[in-house]
């Protein structure tokens, strides 16, 4: 009698793995976008010290070399990787339109001009699309001489320049701030969080957002739904789905210090 009772503990057991890895199997099989975000793309000649260690290897988690992201792109490229657009992510998320079977969505927050400077040709020569996160109230008038030591941002002109590439997209007006270390759209009041996006909105081609240091509670997602924005970009970890909910979209932050390998899971 035992012995049945063993035998059917673990035929039990293994039922359940083999439904839990058929059930893993078949949400992996779901059609998925992996979402990718970057900041600065830096050449390794050209990095600030303050970027790397003492051996030259880059520590800031926002900077990843051009050689690197040459490198990643030309996987994406020769893999057949589709860069959607925003409206073509939007319509697969909320509608559950069809899109290619490889498709990511490529972002960059800030603003920053090495984006312009050295990532925009590489994403040209791909023919790839692009989204750019503005600080809109810190649009230079003036386009300044690229100087990887200073902290530079897209002027107006650039901005201009790159619209074949980079669709332009609210990373607050004003609010890309820290208050005793905590982000100002934790800690201003919901009136003002929606004067800013507000404004914002107003100088961007498209409706939607990134929260500044991935900082949100669900508390803005009606602010930012009712200040115009289809859609905002978190930066939780994770493929995203049709039916996920659209005001906290999980993206990928890549770092320099990852393999290509774990690039490429990422991005499948
Ligand atoms: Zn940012």
């Amino acid at each position: 009698m035992k012995h049945y009772i063993v035998l059917a503990l673990i035929l039990l057991f293994i039922g359940i793995i083999v439904f839990a890895l058929l059930k893993i199997k078949a949400y992996k099989e779901i059609p998925h976008v992996s979402v990718l975000m970057y900041h600065d793309v830096f050449y390794k000649k050209e990095l600030p010290s303050k970027y790397t260690d003492k051996r030259g290897n880059i520590t800031d988690t926002c900077v990843v070399s051009a050689e690197n992201f040459k490198k990643q792109m030309d996987f994406l490229k020769a893999n057949n990787y589709h860069t959607l657009t925003l409206d073509e992510f939007y319509d697969f998320v909320i509608n559950g339109a069809k899109i290619p079977p490889k498709s990511v969505l490529i972002t960059f927050d800030d603003g920053r001009k090495s984006s312009y400077i050295n990532a925009y040709p590489i994403l040209k020569e791909n023919n790839f699309n692009a989204v750019m996160f503005l600080v809109t109230s810190k649009i230079p008038n003036k386009t300044a001489a690229f100087n990887p030591n200073k902290y530079q941002r897209m002027s107006k002109e650039e901005i201009n320049n790159s619209k074949d590439v980079f669709e332009f997209a609210s990373h607050t007006h004003k609010m890309h701030e820290k208050e005793s270390e905590t982000a100002y759209l934790l800690l201003k009041s919901l009136d003002e969080i929606k004067n800013d996006l507000t404004e914002s909105l107003k100088l961007v081609d498209k409706p939607y957002f990134a929260y500044p240091y991935g900082r949100y509670n669900k508390n803005l997602f009606p602010i930012i739904k009712e200040s115009g924005y289809k859609m905002a970009f978190a930066t939780s970890k994770g493929k995203v789905r049709t039916g996920d909910n659209p005001y906290c979209i999980n993206r990928y932050g890549i770092k320099e210090k990852y393999s290509m390998n774990k690039f490429k899971r990422f991005a499948d």
